[in-house]
Parts: C-alpha cells; sequence; structure tokens
C-alpha cells in the first residue's frame, strides 16, 4: 500500500472501500430501470442518443473549470481552451459579433438566464423585467432571488408574448429602462416571441436604455439549423442567451452556454475590479467535463451531423402531429418547434410516456431518441 498525495495514477494502489451486497444489489437494480425507463422518455426535451465512452477515462481526474475561461488560470487541471472552442461555435451558430462575444459553459439554462438577467441588471439597475407567462419557472425564481422588479406580460394562445400587452405595460414604466426576457421556444408550447416586434416596441417607447436577454435553452440547438427560422439572436439583437447543452446535444449531465456581447461583460467587470465583489461566472467551481463533452459531441457529431438530426426530429414531430390528430388528440405544433401540443390523455399514459402536462394540455418533444414507432406505440395507448 503507498500513500496517495499524486492523483488519479495512484488511487488504485490502495484497497479501495467496496459497497455491501445490498448496495450493490441496489445500483444495479437503478441501471436496470434506466435502461428500461430511458427510450420511453418523450415529454422532456432531453436527448437520450449520445455516446461518451472514449471520454469516461477523464473521470479519474479532479478537474475544475473555476473561473472565466478567457482569463490565464494556474492549474493545468481545467478544459478553459475546449471550453473556448465550445464556446466559438455556439457563437458562430448564434450570429454572436465576431471578436467581441463573451460566454461560459454553465451547469445549465437556468444558469444562463441567471447570468443574463444579473448582467441587464447591473447594467441598468433602475430597469423593469418584462416577460411573458409562458415564461419557464427558472426564470421568475431568479427574479425574485435577484430581487429585480418585473412584469409578466400575457401570452398569446399560441404560447408566444403578446406586444399589444407588453406595450400596455411599458408605456406605464416608461421612464425606467427595460429589460426583456424574449422565450425562444417556450417550455410547453414551443413559441418563439417576435423578436423584431419587440424591438420595435421598445424603440418606439424609447426612453432611452433596453436589454434583450433571450431563453433559448432547447430551441437554440435547433433554430441555427432551419432553413428559415424565425429571428431569435445576436443578429435579431439579443445582447445574451442561454442554451441548454443536455438538451439537444445531450449529455450524462446538465450543462449549458452563456453567451453575452463582450463590451457589456467589460463594462461590468472595470466596475467591479474595485470591490472585487463580483466574478463574471455565476458559479465559483464549474464542472470540466461539461466543456470536453460538449466539444466532443460537437466534433465528433458536427454541424452538418446536427443539422441532418434536426431535420429528422422535425419530420418525426410532423409525422406525431398528424398521428394525433387522427387519433383526435387536437394537436398541434409551431412548424420551427419539434414540440408537439396535444389534449391532456389519462393518468396512465402520462406516466408510461413521461409526457410533460399542464391544465388542459400534454406535449412531447421528439427528440433524436424518439422515432417513427415511439408514436405509433404511444398512440396505440392512447386508441385504446
Ligand atoms: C429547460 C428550460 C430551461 C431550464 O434549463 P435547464 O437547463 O433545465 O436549467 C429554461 N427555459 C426553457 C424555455 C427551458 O425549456
Amino acid at each position: 500500500m503507498s500513500v496517495v498525495t499524486l492523483g488519479a495514477k495512484f488511487v488504485f494502489d490502495v484497497p479501495q472501500p467496496s459497497l455491501g451486497s445490498d448496495d450493490a444489489q441496489r445500483l444495479d437494480d437503478l441501471f436496470r430501470l434506466y435502461e428500461s425507463e430511458n427510450e420511453r422518455q418523450l415529454g422532456y426535451p432531453c436527448s437520450a442518443m449520445f455516446d461518451y465512452t472514449p471520454l469516461y477515462r477523464f473521470l479519474s481526474f479532479p478537474l475544475n473549470n473555476v473561473g472565466d475561461p478567457f482569463k490565464s488560470s494556474n492549474t493545468s487541471l481545467q478544459t478553459h481552451d475546449l471550453e473556448r472552442e465550445v464556446l466559438a461555435v455556439f457563437a458562430q451558430l448564434a450570429h454572436a459579433p465576431v471578436d467581441s462575444y463573451w460566454g461560459y459553459v454553465t451547469s445549465g439554462g437556468t444558469e444562463g438566464n441567471m447570468h443574463g438577467i444579473s448582467l441587464a441588471r447591473e447594467l441598468h439597475p433602475e430597469g423593469v423585467v418584462y416577460h411573458s407567462e409562458d415564461t419557464h419557472y427558472s426564470v421568475t425564481k431568479i427574479l425574485r432571488a435577484l430581487r429585480v422588479p418585473n412584469i409578466a406580460v400575457q401570452s398569446r394562445p399560441d404560447g408566444s408574448m403578446n406586444l399589444e400587452h407588453l406595450s400596455e405595460s411599458i408605456q406605464r414604466h416608461r421612464n425606467r429602462p427595460q429589460i426583456i426576457l424574449a422565450n425562444i421556444g417556450t417550455t410547453m408550447k414551443g413559441a418563439v416571441d417576435d423578436l423584431p416586434g419587440i424591438r420595435e416596441i421598445v424603440k418606439h417607447h424609447a426612453a432611452g436604455e433596453f436589454y434583450i436577454h433571450a431563453d433559448a435553452a432547447l430551441s437554440g440547438m435547433i433554430l441555427p439549423f432551419l432553413d428559415a427560422p424565425p429571428p431569435w439572436d445576436f443578429s435579431a439583437g439579443v445582447d445574451s442567451i442561454s442554451i441548454s447543452g443536455h438538451k439537444m446535444i445531450g449529455s450524462p449531465f446538465p450543462c449549458g452556454v452563456a453567451l453575452a456581447r463582450k463590451a457589456n461583460v467589460d463594462r461590468i467587470a472595470r466596475r467591479i475590479e474595485y470591490t472585487g465583489s463580483l466574478d463574471t461566472t455565476v458559479s465559483g467551481s464549474r464542472n470540466a467535463f461539461a466543456p470536453m463533452f460538449l466539444w466532443y459531441a460537437l466534433k465528433t457529431i458536427g454541424v452538418e451531423g446536427f443539422r441532418a438530426r434536426v431535420r429528422e426530429c422535425m419530420e418525426v414531430a410532423e409525422y406525431a402531429c398528424n398521428r394525433l390528430v387522427t387519433a383526435g388528440r387536437n394537436a398541434w405544433r409551431h412548424t420551427y418547434s419539434n414540440t408537439v401540443v396535444f389534449t391532456r390523455p389519462p393518468l396512465a399514459i402520462i406516466q408510461k410516456w413521461q409526457l410533460a402536462v399542464k391544465g388542459e394540455i400534454a406535449h412531447l418533444v421528439t427528440m433524436p431518441h424518439v422515432t417513427r414507432r415511439h408514436i405509433d406505440d404511444l398512440v396505440a395507448d392512447l386508441m385504446e
């Protein structure tokens, strides 16, 4: 037996504590449960189709991406280089201004939203946040935690923000800066808020300052691959974007990407230099495997690979829509979304297919692991 001081390479020289047989059995049971449930996951937009086996060997190192990926680091046990490459791909997909964007790999869409809203608030301390009623619960939680004044704007039946109501709401607070939380793919209906329309309204009311953060958790990895997507990204005037990594790309752990205009991040960084009170990232210690896994997926599947995957997802969504309509379920979807909304089915079916429900409606999301056969099986269950 040797002394363990030098890290993973030597760890197996010492006897490893092992599980008792009952606990080992529990793990085996869990493994079998996941194997059988993995496939029937229709309601939550997380791809189950990925293989990161070649990266497993890295799990024996205590890697940590603490800090800003664009600043030099005094530890080697990090993946900041890979992280910057991942950010460059997302920046290109989201038409971020070349060489003047900033970002980092987050723990998920929620952290990216927190980053965007915090940044907007630092830039516009007197700002009011406007978001639609269909906004993800993570956003309302963040607004509460940060104590940012905010207004829930009505939604249209299709899930997008009602711009007449936005205009009226802004009119009432026109002397304060406007921070718009735009949904780029709402959770329940996959709706994309009308960014050109929103910009027209904020400019019309022009008290001067405004900021737009885009919550593109799922659709940020779908819209770049469509032929004629609705305006959604930096080229449509957004100032920051949050995209999930574990949704369309797929990952064994939650992760995501936050992107923002560098000039804004620098303005804040300068102001806080004196106090040292705020860091550029929301989290301190950060998952270094997330950038590595995303990098691997982007390198192996590639942009063209994702374009093909997204096309297939859209075709399966259209197929699901048609089959559900035939089954009398009033199904519909936005043409740019793989979220299919339909009449809420009985509980047993919701549970079996892990569908997401809200009030009278349910949805399924045709992620890469969802095939026409899954849809046929679901429809067969609905017809029984
Ligand atoms: C999933 C989702 C989120 C939250 O993202 P996490 O990665 O789960 O933190 C936020 N907004 C929307 C619209 C989402 O679909």
